[in-house]
């Protein structure tokens, strides 16, 4: 997707892109992960589950944030974003407060969910947390067996239980899904019964690659997988 464009075409796109919302409430869940809940006129915006929207981050450059939640009839969006502090994304969203407006997109991407498979896994990390709150719901609402795992900085391994996520295992972001060896020895390869799962990957490309490489050679199921982010690289 395009990252940035001239300040004159963003400036004659926003009038088309969507609705300037309003922050309503920011939710510090630690020092680096906040939720923010955005509020206004989204009745025309089409949802699908674990979209992401475009948010205009500064003049010229735009980035892609999930919408974790929302509710057509109130006017409310969520998004939780990681606080990375590396980029003009990550920066402006943590700049926002109560009553600021944000230019946010509709949703779109290619839907993730496929209601006739039971079995579904996410895998991802910080920035994939919107992403599990937007398709926990579902999964639990059509009783689907579900299994999230992240690799979470430390201080932001409880973040998946204070969203209220179930079926959580948390690693620590140490390089280890960039390792064939150590992703080889996980245990949803020892379960069977989960070969045919659907895999949804997500968050940092290089996990992403290594985890997919290994469940190509191990798994029935399909792989849907999306790189949030990659080491060196601008608005991915
Ligand atoms: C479909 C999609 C959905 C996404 N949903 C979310 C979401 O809900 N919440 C969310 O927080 N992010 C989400 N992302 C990821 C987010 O768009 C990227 O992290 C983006 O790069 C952030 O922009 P930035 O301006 O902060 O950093 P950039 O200007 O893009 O990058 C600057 C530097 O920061 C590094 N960087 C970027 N992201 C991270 C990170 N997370 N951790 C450490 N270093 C990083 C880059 O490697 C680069 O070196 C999503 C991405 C996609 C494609």
């Amino acid at each position: 997707m395009i990252s940035k464009i001239p300040k004159w075409i963003g400036d004659l796109l926003e009038k088309s892109i969507g609705p300037n919302l309003t922050v309503l409430e920011i939710v510090k869940l630690t020092p680096s992960i906040k939720k923010i809940r955005f509020q206004g006129d989204i009745s025309k915006m089409k949802f699908i589950p674990g979209g992401a929207s475009v948010a205009r981050v500064s003049d010229t450059e735009y980035r892609n944030y999930t919408i974790a939640y929302y509710n057509i009839e109130k006017g409310i969006v969520e998004i939780i974003f990681h606080v990375h502090g590396n980029g003009v994304g990550s920066q402006y969203l943590d700049s926002l407060k109560v009553g600021d407006s944000a230019l946010i997109s509709e949703p779109r991407g290619r839907n993730q969910y496929n209601p006739e498979v039971k079995q579904h896994f996410i895998f991802g990390d910080e920035t994939s947390l919107g992403l599990a709150c937007a398709l926990f719901p579902i999964l639990k609402q059509n009783q689907h067996q579900f299994q999230f795992y992240f690799e979470l900085d430390e201080e932001n391994k409880n973040v998946p239980e204070l969203l209220g996520l179930e079926n959580v295992t948390v690693f620590p972001k140490d390089d280890s899904f960039k390792s064939e060896k150590k992703v080889n020895g996980l245990p949803i390869f020892y379960a069977t019964d989960w070969l045919s799962a659907n895999y949804i990957l997500t968050g940092n490309v290089k996990s992403i690659q290594t985890f997919r490489k290994v469940l190509k050679r191990k798994i029935t199921g399909k792989i849907f997988s999306q790189g949030y982010w990659l080491e060196g690289k601008k608005g991915l």
